[in-house]
């Protein structure tokens, strides 16, 4: 549970997070009106391999492809395939890499053309949602902190916040202890550590929390069949407090020095 020790392991997980940043940066610069999901995951599977990562996704449990593309009531897990993306969707990426044995997992949701109203609030709720809990992801507190904030993001739109899927611990493996669910009573729950990394992916629906899984066994989608959006990042607990790892432009900071 307790990950990053010293600089040097801090720094593969800024590599492996860079990565994941680099394949949301050209994913939704690609994905537009006509485009295929499978074309999209084609396009992360090329950033990957060319940042000498490999995917954490696939084969994970048999997942079949590089990332996971959930438009619209998909929550997570979707398979990309044949679905072309069509005006109004709302599309979430969730991507994650391994450098050297270390992950970065992270998401975010997009609108394709114009979105309405009601999308775009959702979108915007959603990852505000998850710059809260970031904010409380710090040494000494407790894991119950981080999702009363996300949990309390949601609480004025009415949103159902998904309890059936949670956020995790990350290092050497995609899904480390602890659960980060996205509710929780503050000063609850397990106690956060320096050198501990974790993944914080609110997931809000515009109707219900409820979830169902379809066939094939991966797609979540809400059990109304109303839109979902997901956000995520992979957090560095540091003695300065949370550091964002799924970024471009953390190899140059030193935050552990
Ligand atoms: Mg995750």
């Amino acid at each position: 549970m307790i990950t990053i020790k010293n600089e040097r392991e801090f720094r593969k997980m800024a590599v492996a997070g860079a990565c994941v940043a680099a394949v949301h940066e050209a994913v939704v610069e690609a994905a537009d009106v006509g485009v295929t999901l499978r074309k999209l995951d084609g396009i992360a599977a090329d950033v990957i391999r060319s940042r000498g990562c490999t995917p954490s996704f696939l084969n994970y449990q048999g997942f079949p492809a590089h990332i996971c593309t959930s438009p619209n009531e998909v929550i997570v897990h979707g398979i990309p395939g044949d679905y072309r993306l069509a005006p109004g969707d709302i599309l979430s990426i969730d991507a994650g890499a391994v450098y050297e044995g270390y992950h970065g997992d992270a998401a975010l949701t997009i609108g394709i053309g114009d979105l309405d109203e009601e999308a775009r609030r959702l979108l915007e709720v959603t990852r505000r949602a998850l710059w809260e809990g970031i904010d409380r992801a710090r040494a000494g507190g407790r894991v119950g902190d981080i999702g009363h904030a996300v949990e309390r993001a949601a609480a004025p739109h009415g949103y159902g916040v998904v309890r059936d899927y949670v956020g995790h611990g990350i290092g050497r493996a995609m899904h480390e202890s602890p659960q980060i669910p996205n509710y929780g009573v503050p000063g609850k729950g397990t106690r956060l550590k320096r050198g501990m990394a974790v993944c914080i992916e609110p997931m809000f629906n515009l109707g219900t929390h409820q979830t169902l899984t379809k066939a094939d066994g991966w797609t979540v989608v809400t059990a109304d069949g109303k839109r979902s959006a997901h956000f995520e990042h992979t957090v560095a607990l540091t003695a300065d407090g949370p550091v964002v790892t799924t970024v471009s432009d953390l190899l140059t900071a030193r935050p552990l020095g």
